[in-house]
């Protein structure tokens, strides 16, 4: 005889996740070596996240693909061989599909089914989510493995609509290959790392390229190129051993050419030698390791305006496109070795709208303060409601019917990036307060991953309580992440999307954790090892 009783909810499956992305696909993977039955759901035509929507002409990671890759499993790691050091985005989708396959998670997804509501039933101790299609999935865990910058921002700007003709988002750029900018007059909107890398594309083929800065952002050289092979077979031999030292790192990854030296203990020759070399070796930042102390911050700050002066012909560009008013780092500082360069091009112009404001966007182009630009065609590389946005794409309700947004009205707050008070069993990888878009995601979505996986199996060995972080426990996290943040140059007094400047009316608060992997790698397991102490464990619901 079923001992189910009628109108008692009853799961699905134990694990649903939600997003095809690093995370995504890694979780599905977990859930699948642990035993647990799983459901996934993305709202995409295949898997990539991030690199499934953001297919503009150029856009390629610019951290090392040796180490923005999967560590989990050895065979993938010596199976795919990136064609360059710093992969094209087609390349990272087709490398996450290669996985995907490998790992035979595809069969587990449901495709182009966006979650809009996640909801808790406290009673049942499950999760009810739905998609747009009406379809509902009822679980034990739920993972929102939605990214950080999967949420376009909305153009603010007056007269986005009357534009008569075709305007392109760099975040959902079409994937057929559809879009033919050759001989149009195209203005692009946004000079972060999403314009630095569509522009010099767009210059290739268009009559006139018009660049609207608004912030002018620190851009270095980026490795490219084929790896050396040498390298790649030391990668190869122990790639569990690759694993493990990534989360001994400061920022889950081993770039090559990281200089091993103090800037305060160096000469002035010596410094200037460091210098040179990060810059020939393309990665600046790791130059000193004390690069984001104040002192050689400055130093760092002061030679890539000089280096990036040197690039540009035209002195009044070369002025406008150098960020005079953030130190390296307080924004995300962008790589490519062709941006600067474009500028040298008889038919690129750059508009700065410090001096010169967009007023408003016309059907036949843009009206600045003092000129109007004719466009054919308009590019919006805008950027993300970054972090909290995705999270608040989904109506997410926990204990006692309250709200994500309502939790997290004065910006997000969380136990370890993962967890939210009120919200049980509900894990949010790759989101708020953890070391996210100042690490190497890769590596945080295999240790997110793998911590949130053993906490579901502790939680189910001691009788399946429900865990939520304690309200202290939150309090003291945030403090942490603004303590950390308080030391970075630049992190707490620049405008940027990290501290949610770039969406009018977003709480100010800022939203990385800079305490390094090492450090919260470490956090995390010891919570685990001790118990969950900054966590409150509510009885499991009652059979029945
Ligand atoms: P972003 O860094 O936020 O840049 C958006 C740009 O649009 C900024 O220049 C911003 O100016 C400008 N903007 C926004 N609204 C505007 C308005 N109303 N009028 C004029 N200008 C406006 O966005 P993103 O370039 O898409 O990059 C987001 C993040 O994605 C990056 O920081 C990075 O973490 C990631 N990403 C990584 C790679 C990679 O190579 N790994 C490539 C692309 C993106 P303000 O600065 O003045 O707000």
């Amino acid at each position: 005889m079923s001992t189910t009783q009628p109108n008692v909810i009853q799961p699905d499956c134990d694990v649903v996740v939600v997003g095809a992305g690093f995370a995504g696909i890694y979780a599905l993977w977990q859930a699948r070596q642990r035993g647990f039955s799983v459901r996934g759901f993305e709202r995409g035509s295949d898997v990539g996240g991030t690199w499934y929507w953001n297919a503009y002409p150029g856009a390629r990671c610019d951290v090392e693909s040796y180490n923005y890759a999967y560590f989990f499993d050895d065979d993938i790691v010596r199976d795919w061989d990136w064609s360059d050091a710093c992969a094209e985005q087609g390349e990272i989708k087709r490398y996450l599909r290669f996985v995907a396959e490998r790992c035979d998670v595809l069969r587990d997804i449901t495709f182009d089914a966006q979650v809009l509501a996640a909801r808790y039933d406290e009673a049942a101790g499950l999760w009810t989510l739905s998609t747009a299609a009406g379809e509902t999935v009822v679980c034990r865990y739920a993972i929102l493995a939605i990214g950080a910058l999967s949420d376009p921002k909305a153009p603010d700007i007056e007269g986005v609509d009357d534009f008569a003709g075709p305007a392109w988002f760099t975040s959902s750029w079409p994937r057929d290959g559809s879009v033919d900018l050759t001989g149009k007059r195209v203005g692009v909107i946004g000079t972060g790392s999403s314009g630095v890398q569509v522009i010099p594309e767009v210059a290739k083929v268009a009559a006139e390229v018009h660049v609207f800065q608004r912030t002018a952002n620190y851009v270095t050289p980026v490795r490219s190129g084929p790896m050396d092979p040498a390298v790649v077979a030391r990668l190869r031999e122990d790639p569990q051993a690759v694993r493990q030292a990534f989360r001994e790192t400061y920022g889950g990854h081993m770039p090559l050419d990281m200089g091993d030296e103090r800037f305060v203990e160096l000469d002035e020759a010596g410094r200037q030698r460091a210098l040179d070399r990060a810059w020939a070796g393309k990665y600046i930042d790791l130059a000193f390791k004390d690069a984001y102390l104040p002192e050689a911050n400055a130093a760092i700050s002061d030679y890539i305006r000089r280096k990036m002066q040197e690039v540009v012909d035209d002195p009044w560009t070369a002025e406008h496109l150098v960020p005079w008013d953030h130190p390296y780092g307080g924004k995300r500082p962008c790589m490519s070795n062709v941006y600067l360069q474009t500028y040298n091009l008889p038919h690129v112009h750059l508009v700065d709208l410090r001096e010169t404001p967009i007023e408003r966007i016309l059907p036949e182009g843009i009206r600045t303060s003092t000129q109007t630009i004719p466009l054919d065609v308009i590019v919006y590389a805008t950027g993300f409601d970054a972090i909290s946005g995705p999270v608040f794409a989904i109506d997410i309700s926990g204990l006692d019917g309250r709200s994500m947004k309502d939790a997290w009205a004065d910006g997000p707050k969380n136990y370890l990036g993962t967890m939210v008070h009120g919200f049980p069993n509900l894990f949010l990888p790759s989101s708020a307060l953890s070391p996210s878009v100042l690490a190497n995601m890769a590596t945080l979505a295999e240790q997110q991953v793998d911590f949130i996986f053993d906490t579901i199996e502790w939680l189910d060995g001691q009788g399946r309580p429900r865990l939520h972080p304690l309200p202290e426990s939150e309090e003291h996290w945030r403090a942490e992440t603004l303590r950390y943040a308080a030391r970075r140059p630049g992190a707490l007094t620049t405008k940027s999307w990290y501290s949610g400047a770039n969406i009018p009316g977003k709480p100010r608060i800022f939203m990385v954790y800079c305490g390094g992997f090492k450090r919260y790698n470490e956090t995390c397991y010891r919570e685990l090892e001790e118990g969950f102490p900054g966590y409150e464990l509510m009885a499991p619901p009652r059979p029945g």
